[in-house]
């Protein structure tokens, strides 16, 4: 049986291949083929796009309790489903969905920053305390894990420190001045108990340390000078 389609006139055998199904049309089949059926409802959609987006708003609206209701049920529901398919898509996927987060994170910098700080300075209390908590808890895997980090990366932390240091020697210089000055009187209290516990235990190990930090050199810490310095300490006049 040939049938002739009504939209583009060719004669194509009337099987389900070719027409839509319709009991009452001729030999039980559409007027119009399936490709040109496809291209009218294509046209139909493209023509009334915004006549149908209406449609689909106001449909929502209208419905929106009973749609939802229906959506948490169909995902309560396929929980287990809906997680299997969403990880074997991030899988297959890996790739296109890094790029797209890089590109993203790259155009919207300024504003993720801006939004990131805006969060810390709204939530800094709560942050502070989760934080606080949470070091508090991991306390020893914390310290464990980083003693093995910086064990394993000695070399690298070694050459990141150097170079920040060559870096920002002014920086850093500024800063100790700073720090010197603020703290005046915790550091002069520290290095007397220093000294004291030098004195307390006075052994010759400490007391090269302590002629260094004189500005003794090597050549300079003779077994007299060493005698002298000892005789010096016990009298108290270091
Ligand atoms: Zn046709």
């Amino acid at each position: 049986m040939v049938k002739t389609c009504t939209g583009c006139h060719k004669e194509l055998a009337a099987t389900t291949d070719n027409f839509c199904i319709r009991p009452l049309g001729k030999f039980g089949f559409a007027a119009k083929c399936k490709k040109c059926n496809a291209e009218y409802a294509k046209k139909y959609q493209q023509e009334n796009k915004i006549r149908l987006a209406e449609r689909d708003k106001k449909y929502y609206q209208e419905n929106k309790i009973k749609l939802l209701k229906y959506q948490r049920k169909y995902v309560q529901e396929n929980k287990i489903k809906l997680l299997k398919y969403q990880r074997k898509y991030v899988q297959e996927n890996k790739i296109k969905l890094d790029e797209n987060r890089k590109k993203y994170v790259q155009e919207n910098k300024i504003k993720l920053l801006k939004y990131q700080r805006k969060y810390r300075q709204e939530n800094k209390i709560k942050l502070d305390e989760n934080r606080k908590k949470y070091v508090q808890e991991n306390k020893i895997k914390l310290l464990k894990y980083q003693r093995k980090y910086v064990q394993e990366n000695k070399i690298k932390l070694d050459e990141n420190r150097k170079k920040y240091y060559q870096e920002n020697k002014i920086k850093i210089a500024k800063h100790n001045k700073k720090y010197k000055e603020k703290n005046k009187i915790k550091i002069a209290k520290y290095y007397k108990k220093y000294f004291q516990e030098i004195k307390e235990n006075l052994n010759g190990q400490y007391l090269k340390i302590l002629l260094e930090k004189q500005g003794f050199s090597k050549e300079q810490m003779t077994p007299e000078i060493i005698e002298l310095k000892l005789i010096l300490i016990k009298t108290k006049r270091l």
